[in-house]
């Protein structure tokens, strides 16, 4: 050996040498292992291109496993070591010193694009053998009948030089001759195989045509079939085989022999069982995989008329945590342990557990009973996880939070139930964990809606789809309308008319609420000045006010002030013809700084209104504090007044708020008034102005103008 440093090429060399001695007594090639060494050279050379290489060329690692299988590498051995080689050494011996990281990543993508590549060539080279071997048995017909007929010699040649296992049977089945091949296939000897017949060689794996096929070509009504077929072999293994069977006939045209050609393809069925395996299944934890529950799944909401299906959606709580303080290998054991546990949860027929993912769990029940079903397997769940899990001398408490769908088949996609279940696990999440919840639709449509509506929001103020509707502030004392509360809709191009509760607070969410609420105020500024121009002054208690919502992130904007003064002067409206809600909670607490704003305006003339008062148990000789000219009662006030006679200790709430607040020189506004004695109720009280659907709904500008008129003139 030399002494000198070694240079890539002998780095190179060396790979391939490892390689060559790892998959060389799995290969089925007829090269010395050095010979077979030479071959997977050139094949190494590519893959340590393809690893230093800039961009990453996958195809260049696909053709490099497909390779495999042309050089006789076709047991599914040879790629789980061409792998494991990969894996290990292919970058520490033609990596050159690159950075760590990155090499590792590519050395994995190139074992997915080779794995890949392999099963693909693999998949072509059985078509095209199947292929191949019916033109055979077409062949072979032809030539063993010749033969037969001919000279024996010659057909003793066919027979034992083919590849491929030849039998001969008469036709009530009685082995006559097999070939070595065959002979190898089957293990044991000549003996026993010849001493059986044809028709003990079933095998419960038979397609169910196998033996029609069968009879139709011993009775002479079919030339040849061609099946995949099992057998048992003398030491109780599987033999799979491709199976091409024809019919051979005398000089004359009888029937006479049954020829049977067959392809061993046990290796390639396991192959192709394991390859399915793999990707059906979790490798740490051996459960199902993603995949393999949605196909699970989407059987199962396909089922038939009465059937349901129930699923547990599992997400372990805290589970980051034990991740971040014990370590990933601490954490993939605990992940082992619950998936065992999972597992016993579930085994009653139509059940199964499969993992998603990270500490993502789900168990699937089916069947007609699932609603009381769904319910034992949560708790199930719920018990399996409450005995501690022991990791390195340490026992861990594992909670989970759990999101119960249950429902009939064919109603919903599998992707709409996985979502429900993931929203309603995170609402058991966010109500403590440790709990399970059921699905509510109408949660479901809030959550997924939420989302929607947050995204669609920039655009749809660009797009002008919000639009205000204008509710009358009636005079308790003489009826006239003395303004209107501008309140905000979301024309959704969708989802039609939106109320304020569905969108503020994601505005809110997401600060578009600034933007927003300068809009409604301008636009409800401009509209306050139209009803002037158009109805003048005049109106019985002077000019029509327009009262705006304030959300408290605008409270604290900077732009507040100015923006407010800046579209009172451009439109020439008088501060006090703008009143400004602001609600209790928002200044419950407020410091200065906070209320300085609000000062401002109202020293500007501008009214600003306590709203929803009532709600927020505010400090009410903390009132006085605060730049506020008029209190609004909540609708729960009014509410209680439904009743007639309504309840005196109401009423006695009622009347000391009043006479506070008008002690204190605040005027006093109602909401939610819907019927008439309500209104009177009120009147007597003494609450100056009221709101709600007994006077009118809000509605666009033009209702107003009516209210304003029959008022004026009535
Ligand atoms: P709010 O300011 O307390 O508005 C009164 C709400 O009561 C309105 O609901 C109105 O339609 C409703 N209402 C009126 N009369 C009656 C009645 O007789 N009975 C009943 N049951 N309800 C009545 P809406 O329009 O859904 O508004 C809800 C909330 O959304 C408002 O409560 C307000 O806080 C907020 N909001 C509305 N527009 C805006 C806006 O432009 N900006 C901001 N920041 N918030 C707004
Ligand atoms: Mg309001
Ligand atoms: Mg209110």
């Amino acid at each position: 050996m030399s002494a000198e440093p070694d240079g890539p090429e002998d780095r190179l060399r060396r790979f391939a040498t490892i390689w060559s001695r790892a998959v060389f007594p799995v290969t089925s090639t007829s090269l010395t292992r050095r010979e077979f060494e030479e071959q997977l050279l050139p094949l190494a050379r590519r893959l340590s291109e393809v690893l230093l290489a800039h961009g990453f060329d996958a195809e260049e690692a696909r053709q490099v496993g497909a390779a495999l299988i042309d050089a006789h590498c076709t047991d599914p051995e040879a790629l789980t070591r061409t792998l494991d080689c990969v894996d290990a050494y292919l970058a520490l011996y033609c990596g050159a010193d690159g950075p760590q990281d990155e090499l590792r990543m590519r050395s994995s993508r190139i074992q997915h694009a080779m794995a890949a590549g392999f099963a693909q060539a693999l998949r072509e080279r059985t078509l095209a053998e199947q292929e191949a071997i019916a033109q055979a048995a077409l062949r072979a017909q032809g030539v063993v009948a010749q033969a037969l007929h001919a000279s024996e010699a010659r057909f003793r040649a066919v027979f034992e030089g083919a590849a491929i296992g030849i039998g001969i049977a008469d036709l009530d089945g009685n082995v006559l001759q097999v070939n070595g091949a065959l002979l190898r296939m089957f293990g044991g000897s000549e003996q026993t195989l010849r001493s059986r017949n044809v028709l003990e060689w079933a095998h419960p794996e038979d397609a169910p045509q196998t033996w029609r096929l069968y009879e139709e070509l011993v009775r002479g009504d079919r030339e040849h079939y061609h099946v995949e077929k099992a057998f048992n072999r003398s030491d109780g293994t599987v033999l799979w085989t491709n199976l091409t069977v024809s019919l051979l006939r005398d000089p004359d045209g009888e029937p006479q022999y049954q020829l049977a050609l067959m392809e061993d393809t046990t290796e390639r069925r396991l192959l192709n069982l394991r390859l399915r395996y793999e990707a059906t299944h979790d490798a740490l934890t051996g459960l199902p995989n993603r995949t393999l529950f949605f196909e699970r799944l989407e059987k199962a909401l396909s089922a038939g008329e009465g059937q349901r299906f129930g699923l547990c959606y599992l997400d372990l709580d805290g589970f980051k945590t034990i991740n971040d303080s014990l370590g990933h290998s601490a954490g993939d054991r605990l992940l082992v342990e619950v998936a065992d546990r999972l597992q016993s949860c579930a085994t009653a027929p139509g059940e199964m557990v499969a993992r998603l993912g990270g500490d993502e769990f789900v168990a699937l029940t089916t069947g007609r009973d699932t609603q009381r079903e769904v319910d034992d397997l949560a708790d199930r769940i719920m018990n399996a996880l409450v005995t501690p899990i022991s990791i390195d001398g340490r026992e861990l408490l594992v909670r989970g939070s759990i999101g119960i769908v249950e429902g009939p088949a064919g109603e919903r996609t599998p992707a709409e139930v996985l979502r429900s279940a993931d929203i309603t696990m995170y609402r058991a999440k966010s109500a403590g964990g440790n709990r399970s919840e059921l699905a509510d639709p109408e949660a479901d449509a809030r959550a997924i809606t939420r989302h929607g509506l947050t995204t669609a929001l920039p655009a749809a103020l660009d797009r002008g789809e919000f639009f205000i509707e204008y509710q009358p502030l009636v005079h308790l004392g003489d009826g006239s309308v003395r303004g209107a509360e501008a309140l905000v809709r979301w024309l959704h191009p969708q989802h039609g008319v939106l109320g304020p509760d569905r969108f503020i607070p994601l505005a809110e969410h997401t600060g578009l609420i600034v933007p927003l609420g300068r809009w409604v105020l301008e636009e409800s500024i401009r509209q306050a000045r139209e009803w002037r121009e158009r109805y003048g002054d005049d109106s019985a208690a002077g000019p029509l006010r327009i009262n705006v919502n304030l959300s408290p992130c605008q409270l604290t904007h900077p732009g507040l002030v100015q923006d407010t003064v800046e579209i009172l002067e451009r439109t020439g409206v008088a501060p006090d013809a703008l009143c400004l809600e602001v609600t209790e909670s928002a200044l419950i607490g407020a410091d200065d700084d906070l209320l300085k704003p609000l000062r401002r305006l109202a020293e500007m003339g501008v009214d600003i209104a306590l709203d929803d008062f009532g709600t927020g148990y505010s400090n009410l000789a903390n009132l006085r504090r605060l730049p506020v000219s008029i209190l609004k009662l909540d609708r729960s006030f009014t509410q209680s007044m439904q009743q007639f006679p309504a309840d005196p200790v109401d009423l006695k709430i009622v009347e000391g708020i009043v006479s506070l607040a008008h002690s204190l020189d605040l005027a006093v506004t109602v909401e939610g008034v819907e019927t008439g004695a309500q209104a009177e109720q009120l009147r007597i009280l003494g609450c100056d102005t009221a709101q709600g659907w007994y006077y009118a709904r809000p509605g666009p500008p033009e209702r107003l103008h009516e209210l304003a008129l029959v008022d004026a003139t009535g």
